[in-house]
């Protein structure tokens, strides 16, 4: 495997693989790499014949105060995973290399409106537009055939998903089943920021979740309520301090009010310095196609 730092040597690489026939593949990521990162690089290695692994930590994403510098990173651990899981580049670039100008003086921002406001985006005004941008410009600068994300940031995935359509983007984006922990916690590069009491009690997200779709099972179809539910749940764990528990339309992300169809149970909260998000697609089992009794 290769590890790129320079923008114009990974665009060398992909076109002489393009020449070569090969399909190219893109994973995104921010290092610190965990199995939801690398079950991404095993699908990309699966369909096609050149997988990029890239690893940036945009600080056009993370707002004044957030956690930018002590983000965890660890590259050469980083290297030696991507490439037991099939990747054959590593592209690391330094920040010159995306935003030559500086991050400070970048003036072109892609905003996928209002997607990029809801959800996370209440706490996180900025962040949306920050991932939205960078993807843009990983999208240019090796110009994948697919790019793979994790439904873990399903809202993340859902924007980037819009800004290929909406600026034809000539890509296809897969979305990848999340990763767990055994105990049901979603992996994040965050994680390592728990304490062992926190870490304890951080699946309650996924228990909130798991509940709350059993719940609609059961026949609920308020949304509010079923919010309401996932809330109290992680409000029982002491170290958890909620920041959003919500029904919503997977495709709008507003909040679904009677539950008809599909819904996207999301939450995220707060444990110590990490803020964690989980999700859960919900059907709600059709009348008459249930199981017998
Ligand atoms: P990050 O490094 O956190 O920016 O994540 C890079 C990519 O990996 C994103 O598309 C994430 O959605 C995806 N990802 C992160 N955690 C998981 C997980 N637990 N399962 C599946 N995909 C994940």
């Amino acid at each position: 495997m290769r590890l790129i730092r320079k923008a114009s040597e990974i665009r060398r690489q992909v076109a002489s693989a393009r020449t070569q026939g090969k399909a190219v593949g893109l994973v995104p990521t921010m290092g610190y790499l965990h199995e939801g990162h690398l079950s991404l690089i095993r699908q990309s290695a699966a369909e096609n014949g050149l997988t990029v692994t890239s690893l940036y930590v945009n600080p056009l994403q993370f707002a004044p105060g957030e956690d930018l510098e002590r983000y965890p990173r660890d590259l050469a651990a980083d290297q030696a995973l991507c490439e037991a899981a099939g990747s054959d580049i590593l592209f690391a670039p330094a920040d010159a290399e995306v935003y030559p100008e500086g991050v400070d003086r970048h003036l072109t921002v892609v905003s996928v409106r209002p997607l990029s406001g809801l959800l996370c985006g209440r706490t996180r005004p900025t962040h949306f537009d920050g991932v939205s941008t960078v993807v843009a410009k990983l999208l240019n600068l090796v110009a994948p055939d697919r790019a793979y994300f994790g439904q873990k940031d399903y809202q993340q995935a859902l924007i980037i998903k819009t800004m290929v359509r909406d600026l034809n983007f000539p890509v296809a984006v897969r979305v990848c089943p999340t990763v767990r922990e055994a105990d049901g916690l979603a992996m994040s590069s965050r994680n390592a920021y728990l304490t062992p009491e926190e870490r304890a009690q951080a699946p309650v997200l996924q228990r909130a979740l798991q509940s709350a779709a059993r719940l609609i099972e059961a026949g609920e179809r308020d949304g509010a309520e079923v919010a309401a539910y996932m809330a109290r749940e992680i409000g029982q764990a002491p170290l958890a301090r909620l920041d959003y528990a919500s029904v919503v339309d997977p495709g709008t992300l507003r909040p679904a009010g009677r539950i008809e169809g599909r819904v996207l149970l999301a939450v995220a909260c707060y444990f110590g310095k990490a803020r964690l998000i989980d999700n859960l697609l919900v059907d709600p089992p059709v009348k008459g196609k249930g199981p017998p009794g």
